[in-house]
């Protein structure tokens, strides 16, 4: 199905609008029935037919998490504590997950792409002896975390705790928006509260900034509709100009609070493709820096290589064929060691038909778990 998209045709009248849609908010297409059920209740699926995409879950093309519904005699429990003794949600490809295929223990989940926290559950009440059902708030998986290194759950130590009690569904849904083809409509019009004249403000700001990011050094003249303004102290009321900050919509994402905000993989790969051009991604060669730039993803990847003790890679790089075409940037990369690794299998393909080693995400993290 074709999408239709706003962006491209009307991009030259929105940046004299000065207006900041974000792709998210302007792509329309009609919904599919499956992605209404995913965002809903969720669907029961086949553990088989789920598929793995850059260590996270995907049904359909869509991100979802996996749960058991049936809390078994475990239920009246969990109606009052879910993150106790609730069974455990997955939110990335496990190896409890692993276990539970090989035993073909496949047709007890269910997917779905609700980022409220709340799950529709039922089991066998040890009180009255009755089924029940209901909603019940259920916990992340810790194992899932871990593989994917979320938010640096294995690299930062003493984190944990802190990272599992503030896990929500929304921020991680946005954290890995570029793996997937949409996000849920949930989190596509979070925005609000802005002031009346705000699009006014926020050109004539980035205008002044000369439509470079003020975090990354990067020039978006020509690509005005990836730089925001952002409020610093967080009050989008708040117009003075000491509370303004020009940003590209990569470093924009990556503010504190701003867990609202999810970036389309095309844009990620052209902001990351500017940053090359421009010499913004050699510029600081730590692994602070890298940190900062690379898509959030990678992020959990990059720091396990940190940890790993393995050098620097190139962040945003593009492999090229013998006579110099790009044939895929990859997102991280030893030009060195000639290996890189990309979001997914056709990716992988291009790279390795130039002689380079490659893995997808979910298999290099599945080399560090
Ligand atoms: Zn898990
Ligand atoms: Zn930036
Ligand atoms: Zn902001």
């Amino acid at each position: 199905m074709k999408l239709i998209s706003f962006s491209s045709q009307f991009q030259p009248l929105i940046e004299q609008m000065g207006a900041e849609l974000s792709e998210f908010d302007i792509v329309v297409k009609p919904r599919d029935p499956i992605e209404i059920e995913l965002e809903g209740a969720g669907l029961d699926v086949p553990l088989h037919d789920v598929a793995p995409i850059g260590g996270l879950l995907s049904y359909a093309g869509l991100q979802v998490v996996l749960y058991i519904p049936d809390q078994g005699r475990n239920i009246d429990k969990v109606f009052i504590d879910g993150w106790s003794y609730g069974k455990k949600v997955h939110v990335a490809d496990c190896k409890v997950l692993d276990k539970m295929r090989m035993q073909n223990r496949f047709e007890r989940y269910r997917a779905v792409a609700n980022t409220s926290g709340r799950f529709e559950v039922f089991g066998t009440s040890y009180k009255s002896g009755r089924d029940v059902q209901g909603v019940a708030e259920l916990r992340a998986c810790k194992v899932c975390l871990k593989y994917l290194n979320y938010q640096g759950y294995v690299t930062e130590p003493g984190k944990q705790n802190e990272i599992l009690k503030n896990f929500n569904l929304e921020e991680f849904f946005l954290s890995y928006s570029t793996l997937f083809k949409s996000l849920p409509r949930s989190l596509r019009h979070k925005q609000g509260g802005y002031s009346s004249d705000w699009s006014k403000i926020s050109k004539a700001l980035r205008e002044k900034r000369n439509w470079r990011c003020e975090s990354c050094d990067l020039s978006l003249a020509k690509h005005r509709h990836l730089l925001d303004t952002h409020h610093v102290n967080g009050n989008k009321a708040d117009n003075d100009e000491s509370n303004l900050k020009a940003l590209c919509k990569d470093c924009h994402r990556k503010q504190p609070m701003h867990d609202h905000m999810g970036i389309s993989s095309e844009h990620m790969s052209t902001i990351q493709r500017l940053r090359n051009e421009q010499g913004v991604l050699g510029g600081d060669e730590t692994w602070e820096g890298s940190i900062e730039l690379v898509d959030s993803s990678f992020e959990g990847l990059l720091r396990l290589c940190k940890t790993h003790k393995k050098p620097l890679p190139e962040v945003g790089y593009d492999v090229s064929d013998s006579r110099g075409a790009v044939l895929v940037q990859a997102e991280l990369a030893w030009p060195n060691d000639k290996y890189a690794v990309v979001m997914d299998d056709k990716e992988k393909q291009l790279v390795e038909s130039v002689g380079w080693r490659c893995d997808t995400l979910s298999e290099a993290l599945r080399t560090y778990q």
